[in-house]
């Protein structure tokens, strides 16, 4: 059985080491993610060429999500580059009049200007991460007076995060808007779009899209503590194709505690609005030095298996990472091991719901019939790839192979869980049609003489949303 679970790593200076990327990519990476927040334009191209070259060369599909920065706020840089120790009860401003690069042990500069407008006299604000903590004491035209609560070693550019969420800066800042070009040109398959706070954020980045004549996905980074206010969040969801759990920020504006909690519930809305689901950050961070997880990352991806997501994400695992190579081993064999447990193979998906299109109509059935009659695959012919993310918001135990002759479907496909992409020509005639099914699902290895495989498709082959027929065939019966 193939793994249903994707695996979603980063790619940086780890990864573009002579060998690693086709070795990495050859351990069964199903996306890659190209993060704008660091590299050059030529480097991200360079990328995604390489990894669509290795995908044509093995001829297999590999997704390409790019992940745009956003309105992350950072503090400004020290004197020349230095690091400060704070300790706890030290007094330190955030001085948004303060020059670039003249940091020191008392105040540093902020790049979001309007950051002293924005706080309150008790606001608790997160550095690096949340490994420093400060309190603001008093704010005082452009300075934020503050008092260290948890002190650490604080370096440039480190990321400043309110708890409680609250900063207005705009999802969407002019780097995002140029990266959304680069994403065009790459023609990348997805767009990550970070610190969303509402679904007009995601509008208007369909909107650049469009514009630049892209066609990717957008997947939206929930990572702000007010966009998880019911009504917002299924606003956001509703907008995008799919969310990340976007752990890391989201970690340090609700705290850790609320962090599974969340996870579990933005799984299930995610699945039950028929939208696919990224679990990311820190799943095997002690891997970054470390040539094996601890046993507690372990339990992570896997839990996040048995939540139901479609993906699991590394960041600097393989990013910057001493064992990527490694890294991505441990996530398949966790994921297959995981996708095991009967919880992960169990749907009460939609059981009590009305169906509104006829293509979803069918979706639905085959997966009934399909777990009913013990079918060995789920065949479908997509268009635009919309049937087989209804059939994989099933949880079941049955590959679906998703078949089109359009490489951006099967691309995109590549992140449905247990969804498999393959390409196949479509032909006008039906008995023709079945048995090049068969063929290649014999080809893939996916069959055997004897099996049942239920296959759906369109009357019109090549007509989006044209789904309408299922058919139940068994292989190597010459009556197809
Ligand atoms: P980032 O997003 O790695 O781009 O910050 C993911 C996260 O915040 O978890
Ligand atoms: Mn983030």
């Amino acid at each position: 059985m193939p793994r249903r679970t994707k695996i979603l790593i980063t790619l940086g200076p780890a990864t573009d080491k002579e060998g690693v990327l086709t070795r990495i990519l050859g351990a069964g990476v199903n996306v890659v993610r190209i993060n704008f927040s660091h590299g050059s334009e030529e480097e991200h191209l360079n990328r995604v060429k390489a990894v669509r070259d290795w995908a044509q060369a093995n001829q297999t599909y590999v997704g390409v999500l790019m992940d745009l920065q956003g309105p992350k706020i950072r503090i400004a840089a020290f004197k020349d580059g230095m690091k400060i120790q704070l300790s706890n009860g030290d007094a330190f401003v955030l001085d948004a009049d303060l020059d670039e690069n003249s940091g020191n042990k008392h105040s540093v500069g902020i790049a979001y200007k309007k950051l002293p407008q924005e706080v309150q006299i008790g606001n608790v604000l997160l550095l690096d991460d949340g490994k420093i903590v400060l309190e603001v004491t008093s704010i005082k035209d452009n300075k934020i007076n503050t008092i260290v609560t948890q002190g650490g070693i604080l370096s440039d550019k480190k990321g400043i995060n309110l708890r409680g969420g609250g900063l207005s800066a705009n999802a969407l800042t002019e780097k995002d808007k140029k990266d959304i070009l680069i994403a065009a040109k790459a023609k990348a398959d997805y767009v990550a779009l970070s610190f969303p706070v509402s679904g007009d954020d995601v509008r208007e980045t369909k909107q650049l899209l469009e514009q630049a004549g892209c066609n990717a996905g957008v997947i939206s980074k929930i990572e702000r503590a007010e966009s998880l206010v019911e009504d917002v969040i299924l606003d956001i969801i509703k907008e995008s194709v799919g969310i990340m759990v976007a752990r890391g920020d989201l970690g340090v504006e609700i705290g850790d505690a609320q962090l599974p909690a969340q996870q579990k519930r933005l799984i299930k809305l995610a699945r039950s609005n028929n939208r696919i689901v990224i679990t990311a950050t820190q799943m095997l961070e002690s891997m970054i030095i470390s040539p094996t997880p601890t046993r507690a990352e372990v339990f992570d991806v896997a839990n996040a298996v048995l939540d139901g997501t479609d993906a699991v994400m590394l960041s600097a695992e393989t990013a910057v990472g001493d064992f990527p190579e490694n890294a991505v081993k441990t996530m398949h064999d966790v994921c297959i091991e995981a996708e095991k447990n009967p919880i992960a193979k169990i749907s009460h998906h939609r059981l009590d719901e009305t169906f509104t299109y006829i293509d979803e109509t069918i979706a639905m059935s085959a997966m009934y019939a399909a777990n009913h009659i013990g079918a060995r695959v789920i065949a479908t012919l997509t268009e635009s790839g919309k049937t087989a993310i209804w059939m994989s918001r099933i949880s079941s135990g049955i590959p679906i192979v998703a078949m089109s002759d359009k490489v951006s479907t099967l691309q995109k496909a590549t992140l449905y869980r247990g969804v498999h992409p393959c390409f196949l020509s479509t032909r006008k005639d039906w008995a023709e049609i079945n048995k090049a099914v068969i063929k290649r699902l014999q080809v893939g290895d996916f069959v055997d003489d004897g099996d049942t495989v239920i296959l759906t498709k369109g009357t019109y082959t090549d007509k989006s949303g044209g789904t309408n027929l299922m058919k139940i065939l068994t292989v190597g019966d010459l009556e197809y």
